[in-house]
């Protein structure tokens, strides 16, 4: 074999250039996207392109609203204060998306938002502050901070472990590869924690890591292997206030007391999804901008009043936009499908502690929906048995 087919063969191993993120198996690297080749609905290539070709007055406009971190009883008051019974005008239940890690999670109150057909997604065990830690983390790291975390959120909350299907990296610091891996290796279908600021108007849909993305990386290190399977639900910034990925780090954001200019704000920015391709809105934040900012607060809750009485708008939960990529459906389709099926998930509830941890010197009490651990639960041993 001549020397330069090599560099035509489509198997390179994706080691990162950096000898940043030590690989446990040869992977592929993702190669351009080949648009016959990928087809819906296990495969789509990054593109502001509508689902299913369809035009974006037959698209529903899906708005994804988020919360990281721990939930725990400060901040459930502010979810049951804005979130609990409301419908969208097709009588579904409107959805939002907790991004919950670990410590200090109060898992009774993650089986609480559940049973209000909230989705469940990881944000990691440790939440290491330290960026560097999750740009150098290696498979056997994110192994243990996603793949394990799966297993003890279901437990520890008692709900089903299949409900776990997305994800948010802590401080959106991307590990390279190695995230995505275990999602694939543990059947975690998508990731939100990728921003992107050049497909914002219009933005860009939800796509797999099949092949090479056109998304910029804008934190370092990005995925660059072939990882079928895996879904990229992009963090289409705000296109004014700023860019931002998170609506609580917008510079230009208006003063947070201004309660209309908050919700003209949050309109304008929905409008250019709304008027454009359609593709998801997102309202990315954490309760405490809410608890601390009332007037945004009070605009975020008059935001919602609208989307739930447009018939062409839906509050749904992430998955479902995955969802319904995959199999995209027209609006009128859309209205006419029904809801989603639901299971509601006990709670044996108990109080356990205080319990010593092996990671620090902190005796930790855990609220949670199953038997007392033996120990705080943490990375390597997550059930704490
Ligand atoms: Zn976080």
């Amino acid at each position: 074999m001549k020397w330069f087919a090599f560099l035509f063969l489509p198997l390179v191993l994706a080691k990162d250039l950096k000898g940043f993120n030590e690989i446990r198996r040869d992977v592929p690297l993702a190669v351009s996207c080949d648009v016959e080749a990928c087809q819906l609905p296990d495969c789509r290539c990054s593109s502001t392109d509508i689902p299913g070709g369809l035009l974006p007055r037959d698209t529903p406009q899906f708005v994804t609203i988020t919360f990281d971190d721990p939930v725990n009883p400060n901040n459930i008051e502010i979810y049951r204060e804005i979130l609990y019974n409301r419908k969208n005008s097709n009588g579904c239940p409107a959805g939002a998306t907790f991004y919950v890690n670990h410590e200090w999670n109060d898992y009774r109150l993650v089986n609480e938002l559940y049973n209000q057909q909230f989705e469940i997604a990881l944000h990691t065990i440790s939440h290491n502050n330290n960026a560097s830690y999750w740009a150098g983390a290696t498979y056997d790291i994110m192994e243990q901070e996603l793949g394990h975390q799966r297993k003890q959120m279901a437990h520890f909350a008692n709900i089903p472990y299949e409900s776990l299907q997305g994800v948010r990296l802590p401080h959106l610091q991307m590990t390279g590869n190695s995230s995505f891996l275990v999602m694939a290796d543990y059947g975690v279908v998508y990731d939100c924690s990728w921003p992107t600021m050049h497909f914002t108007n219009p933005g860009l849909w939800p796509y797999t890591l099949d092949y090479a993305t056109t998304q910029e990386c804008l934190i370092p290190p990005c995925p660059t292997a072939s990882i079928p399977g895996t879904w990229v639900m992009p963090m289409v910034s705000w296109f004014y206030g700023g860019s931002c990925a998170m609506v609580d780090y917008c510079d230009n954001s208006p003063d947070v007391n201004d309660e209309e200019a908050w919700f003209r704000f949050i309109v304008k920015n929905f409008e250019i999804h709304y008027l454009g391709n359609r593709a998801p809105f997102g309202f990315f934040v954490h309760d405490t901008f809410l608890a601390a900012n009332p007037a945004v607060k009070a605009a975020l809750i008059r935001f919602m009043d609208l989307v739930n009485h447009m018939h062409d708008a839906f509050m749904v939960n992430s998955i479902d936009v995955i969802n319904w990529v995959k199999n995209p459906i027209s609006l009128q389709e859309y209205r006419n499908k029904g809801c989603n099926p639901w299971k509601q998930a006990d709670c044996q509830y108990r109080i356990c502690g205080p319990m010593d941890s092996e990671h620090n010197n902190v005796e930790y009490w855990m609220h949670i929906c199953n038997v007392c651990p033996r120990i705080y639960p943490w990375l390597g041993n997550p059930l704490g048995i």
